[in-house]
């Protein structure tokens, strides 16, 4: 197996919202805001090539919405999911699945583009299965009020539609082992229903990649919960129980979200899990 780290982006959201209740003195020493108090944040994808299976897992934030719509979220940077794709040597239509922890547009909004003619929607992988799990698409689809503008239905509907939809398993506890995927999942509730959190054996090491569980290393201290969450309370358990697990096993914590940390581990002290090392991809993935 060989695991790749592929940047589809760089964008910013309202630090405030970032932290929830959390003031802005004390998470802007881990994450500066710029003049409009925006946080860097990033897009950052894992492609697992694992035998004949090449598995894509989220897919950043495409570019099929308007620039009014990417204006709000002030992208810089230069990385994208081709270019990423293609420094490793790899092309989108060799991709066999695309994995999605969640619908939320900035995690699914590269698995589907504008058509030829731009006037319908297509999966932006030809060749992939796409992968979500059965309450969580139920969830997207007759979104809450809060969530609506997270699930736009131009990401999600067309996967559904090509025949390339798949679902996992819903495990009765919070870990599906062996996945149809070959990886652990760990289901998380509190961001929005059944985050799936892949857990990922490397030669001798678990890769997890955090999704919006732990979104950047300012996030680590338990009432650090972003705005965005559906349940905060869940969350804080959720993310206690598993940076315990993590910091005990030494798990390798890939952030999806964090501009300027690709990949932590965690250790037990005093004042709960805290960061132990950073790394990065090329540190890991050798
Ligand atoms: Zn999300």
């Amino acid at each position: 197996m060989q695991l790749y780290s592929v940047n589809s982006g760089n964008f910013k959201l309202d630090g405030g919202a970032m932290f929830g209740v959390v003031p802005k003195s004390l998470w802007q020493t881990t994450n500066p805001a710029d003049a409009n108090n925006m946080i860097d944040l990033t897009t950052r994808c894992l492609l697992i090539e694992d035998g004949n299976r090449l598995i894509l897992i989220d897919t950043g934030m495409g570019n099929k919405q308007s620039s009014k719509f990417y204006g709000y979220y002030y992208l810089w940077g230069n990385h994208s999911l081709d270019g990423s794709l293609k420094k490793h040597g790899f092309h989108r239509d060799d991709i066999t699945d695309v994995f999605m922890t969640h619908l939320h547009f900035d995690h699914c909004g590269g698995s589907i583009q504008w058509n030829h003619d731009k006037t319908g929607y297509e999966p932006a992988f030809k060749n992939a299965l796409f992968w979500s799990n059965k309450d969580h698409w139920q969830w997207a689809t007759q979104p809450n009020k809060r969530e609506k503008v997270s699930f736009l239905k131009e990401n999600i509907l067309p996967m559904e539609e090509s025949g390339q939809l798949n679902f996992t398993t819903i495990p009765t506890g919070d870990t599906l082992i062996n996945s149809e995927l070959g990886f652990d999942i760990f289901f998380a509730n509190g961001h929005t229903d059944k985050q799936m959190i892949p857990l990922i054996k490397y030669k001798e090491i678990t890769v997890a990649f955090m999704a919006d569980l732990l979104p950047t290393v300012g996030h680590l201290p338990l009432p650090y919960v972003m705005g965005y969450d559906t349940r905060p309370l869940l969350t804080l358990d959720e993310k206690e129980k598993f940076l315990n697990i993590a910091a005990s096993n030494n798990y390798y914590l890939f952030l999806e979200h964090d501009a300027h940390n690709e990949i932590i581990t965690v250790t037990n002290t005093e004042k709960g899990v805290r960061l132990k090392d950073i790394y990065t991809s090329q540190d890991i993935f050798q």
